[in-house]
C-alpha cells in the first residue's frame, strides 16, 4: 500500500482505466447476470453502509428485508415460508443442504449422509459437497436433460438426507420432474430442496405455468436470486424454508451484536443489495417482470429461427432463455468467436455444446450480428 494517499483525479483515472477492460454487456452471451435495473442501483447507493449482519441497527433495512421475503414467499406459494437475503445461489445451496444435514442428524445417527444431485447441478454443489463432508450422487439425465427419476431412485438409501431438483438448469435451462421428485421426497420422509437460482424470476413469468415451487408439498426449500434475473444488484440471493424448524436448525448466538442470534453463513451482510432488491421488485411488479421475461423468450425464439437457417440446432428444446447448441467443437468455435469477433459465449458439458444466455441487456441487433460471425466461424472450421 502506498504511503501517502493518492489524489481523487488519479484514483478515477485508474478506475476509468480498468473499467475499460471489463467486458460490457453488449458483448455477453454467457452471464447469468446482467445490468442492474436504475432503480436498484439508486436504492443500493442510498443503503451503502446498511449492515444487516447487526440488523438491530438497521431497522428500516430489516423491514425491507422482511417485506421482500413475503414478496417471493407468495410468489412461490407459501406466505409461511422463512428465510433471508443470502450473496446468492452458492451460499443458497449451502445452507440449504447445512440445514438439511443438521435436522437429519438430530433425526438419526448416520456415519456418512449423502445428497442426491442431477448430474446438471450446479458446481457449488461441489463446494456444499465438500464444506460439509456429505457425499454427493448425482443422478444421470434423461434425453430432455432433465433428471431421470430411476436414476435418483436408485441413489436414494437410508444415509440419503435429501434430494436437489433444479428449475432451470445452469447449462441447459431444464427444469427437473419436481413434482415427481417432492412425491419421492414425501414417501421417503427426505427433504428436497430446489435450485430455481436462475429460474425463480423467469418460471413463473413465463406463458406456461410450471410448478416447481412450494405448491408441490414435497418441496422443503427453494434458493431464488434477484440479482441475476430479478435485475437487482449483486450480491442478492434469497433462501426460503417452508418451515421455521429447518432456518433454526442454523442458528448462531451473537453475543455481543444488537441482535441475539444468526441464521447467516455470512456475518457482515449488504443491506443495499436487500434495499435494491425491494425497490426493484417494488417497481417492476409481476407484469414487468413478465414483460422481461417475455422479451427475453421472443428473443431466444428469433435467435433459434436464425440459427435454424444456417443448420445450427439446439441439444434440447429450450424453456427458458438459455440455449444450448449442437455445433462440431464447441471450444473451439468458443475461442474464435472470442478472439476473432469479441463474442463472449459459454459452452455446455454433457452433452458438448455451445451454451447463450439470453439475458435482457440482449438486443435483436446483437443477435443478428452473432449469428453472422458464427456463420464465418463455421464455414472455417
Ligand atoms: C447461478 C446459479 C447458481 C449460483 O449462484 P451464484 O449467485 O453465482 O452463487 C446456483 N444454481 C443455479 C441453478 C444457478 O444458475
Amino acid at each position: 500500500m502506498n504511503e501517502k494517499g493518492l489524489g481523487r483525479k488519479e484514483i478515477i483515472s485508474i478506475l476509468d482505466q480498468s473499467k475499460s477492460q471489463d467486458f460490457k454487456y453488449n458483448r455477453v452471451l454467457s452471464s447469468m447476470c446482467t445490468y442492474p435495473h436504475e432503480i436498484a442501483v439508486q436504492a443500493h447507493m442510498q443503503f451503502i453502509e446498511s449492515n444487516m449482519g447487526d440488523f438491530g441497527l438497521f431497522k428500516g433495512t430489516y423491514n425491507l428485508e422482511k417485506e421482500v421475503l413475503s414478496m417471493l414467499s407468495n410468489l412461490l406459494h407459501h406466505p409461511d415460508a422463512v428465510g433471508y437475503t443470502t450473496t446468492g445461489g452458492t451460499e443458497s445451496n449451502i445452507q440449504a443442504i447445512r440445514s438439511m444435514r443438521n435436522v437429519f442428524l438430530q433425526r438419526s445417527k448416520c456415519e456418512k449422509p449423502n445428497l442426491v444431485v442431477p448430474d446438471s447441478a450446479h458446481f457449488s454443489f461441489d463446494k456444499v459437497s465438500d464444506i460439509l463432508d456429505v457425499e454427493l450422487r448425482k443422478a444421470s439425465l434423461d434425453d430432455n436433460l432433465r433428471v431421470s427419476i430411476d436414476s435418483v431412485l436408485s441413489l436414494i438409501d437410508e444415509n440419503t438426507i435429501g434430494l436437489v431438483g433444479i428449475a432451470g438448469s445452469t447449462e441447459f435451462g431444464q427444469v427437473d420432474p419436481i413434482k415427481k421428485l417432492s412425491e419421492i421426497a414425501r414417501e421417503k420422509k427426505i427433504f428436497l430442496h430446489i435450485d430455481a437460482a436462475f429460474g425463480g424470476f423467469v418460471l413463473p413469468f413465463l406463458d406456461e405455468s410450471c410448478e416447481f415451487d412450494f405448491m408441490l408439498p414435497g418441496v422443503t426449500s427453494i434458493a431464488i436470486d434477484p440479482h441475476k434475473m430479478g435485475l437487482s444488484t449483486i450480491p442478492s440471493g434469497v433462501l426460503l424454508f417452508r418451515s421455521p424448524d429447518y432456518l433454526e436448525s442454523l442458528r448462531a448466538d451473537t453475543p455481543y451484536l444488537t441482535v441475539s442470534t444468526q441464521y447467516t453463513l455470512t456475518g457482515t451482510r449488504s443491506g443495499a443489495a436487500v434495499a435494491a432488491t425491494y425497490a426493484v421488485m417494488k417497481f417492476m411488479g409481476k407484469e414487468g417482470y413478465r414483460k422481461t421475461v417475455s422479451q427475453c423468450m421472443e428473443l431466444t425464439r428469433y435467435l433459434l429461427s436464425r440459427l435454424t437457417e444456417i443448420n445450427i440446432h439446439p441439444l434440447v428444446e429450450p424453456v427458458m432463455n438459455v440455449v444450448a447448441l449442437e455445433v462440431p467443437e464447441p471450444d473451439l468455435i468458443r475461442s474464435r468467436l472470442a478472439k476473432e469477433y469479441n463474442w463472449q459465449v459459454s459452452i455446455t458439458q454433457n452433452p458438448h455444446g455451445l451454451r447463450l444466455v439470453i439475458m435482457p441487456h440482449v438486443t435483436i441487433e446483437m443477435i443478428d450480428s452473432f449469428v453472422q460471425d458464427l456463420k464465418q466461424v463455421l464455414q472455417t472450421i
